[in-house]
């Protein structure tokens, strides 16, 4: 095995880490305070829900594009415990890709060939209801500072692995310094050319994207690529689109991926214009996904054959490299699964 080279030390941050942390503090974890805010009946709120172990959690950027007064509204239903949760479904189970299975040490899941993923941190600075992560039992797989040397000789002991894909949880929730230092780390194995970071983040508080983050990953010796997650075009305000245009003019790849979710996006309108809000933000989109099995979730299944219905009505509207891809995960196959 070959030794690590001590990280080199990339410049200190000189900005960035002083607003978003105190936003993801003090994201919405409330349902009256939510209804207030979106100016819905606290008791309707309330019906439509139910507690759960995994709490509302909407931090307030994201909310602000919210329509105030709609109970249907596709960002609030992303984020709102509805009572379905708790609905017993057959062949919805807690960990249907098995990813627990394809964990060589804590942090890491090497499913596919070339790339393994780090799941660099365990929380989020938003609960998505759809999560196909949110049973994953994430302290006995999180990448710690005890466990980080193990993760890293793993990747450094296996030449065929050229890509990481930092993901989560959140990966962004690392503040800018400690993210550096884990860049530095992985860009000294010297076998590893591209770097991926997976993040819901610079959509959902765009101040996330701070001068010194953009500056890192400019800076990276390795091709590095950001995965957005946007799922609908009114994620993508004003304020997304100017956080995201320094990235944009960075050597950074910038690509998004959605899930394909009912009474959210599962319409060929909302899918199209999704992917023209992603252009002008400067955002490919690249991969749609049919949602995993995942206890819970089943009231935002939408069917391969409808899937593949949208995706065709996508091809008849939009330029090729505006129609993402759709794709299913299964347990053990080499890759992910082509509709
Ligand atoms: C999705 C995924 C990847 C990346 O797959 P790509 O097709 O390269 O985007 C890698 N590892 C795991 C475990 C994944 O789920
Ligand atoms: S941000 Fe990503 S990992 Fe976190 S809850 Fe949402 S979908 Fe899941």
């Amino acid at each position: 095995m070959r030794v690590l080279a001590p990280p080199l030390t990339f410049a200190a941050p000189t900005a960035g880490d002083d607003t978003w942390p105190s936003i993801v503090a003090d994201a919405v974890d409330d349902l009256d305070v939510l209804a207030d805010l979106l100016a819905l009946d606290r008791a309707s709120l309330r019906a439509r829900c139910a507690p759960d172990p995994f709490p509302l959690r909407v931090p307030r950027p994201f909310l602000r594009r919210m329509t105030k007064g709609n109970l249907d509204d596709p960002l609030l239903l992303q984020v709102l415990n509805r009572r379905e949760e708790g609905e017993v479904v057959a062949g919805y189970v807690t960990d249907p890709l098995d990813e627990t299975a394809a964990s060589p040490c804590p942090g890491v899941i090497h499913k596919y060939a070339g790339r393994v993923l780090l799941t660099a941190t365990t929380v989020c600075p938003i609960h998505c209801r759809y999560c196909f992560r949110r049973h994953f039992p994430y302290e006995a797989h999180r990448l710690s500072a005890g466990n980080r040397t193990e993760a890293l000789e793993y990747i450094a002991a296996d030449p065929s692995i050229r890509e990481v894909i930092l993901s989560g949880g959140e990966p962004l929730m690392l503040k800018d310094a400690p993210l550096s230092r884990l860049l530095d780390a992985l860009e000294a194995i010297e076998h590893v050319d591209m770097l991926r970071i997976h993040s819901r983040f610079p959509v959902v508080v765009p101040e996330r994207i701070s001068p010194a983050l953009v500056e890192r990953l400019a800076a990276s010796r390795c091709r590095v690529t950001l995965v957005l997650h946007a799922n609908h075009a009114a994620e993508i305000d004003d304020s997304v689109v100017r956080a995201l245009a320094p990235l944009v003019s960075s050597p950074v790849t910038l690509l998004n991926q959605s899930v394909l979710l009912a009474g959210i996006n599962d319409s060929a309108d909302a899918l199209e214009s999704l992917s023209r809000r992603l252009h002008v933000a400067g955002v490919l989109p690249y991969y749609l996904h049919v949602l995993d099995p995942v206890t819970g979730t089943a009231h935002f299944s939408v069917d391969d054959a409808r899937a593949r219905d949208l995706v065709d009505a996508l091809i008849d509207r939009l330029p090729g490299y505006l129609v993402p891809t759709p794709v299913r995960e299964r347990a053990g196959q080499a890759a992910k699964t082509r509709l």
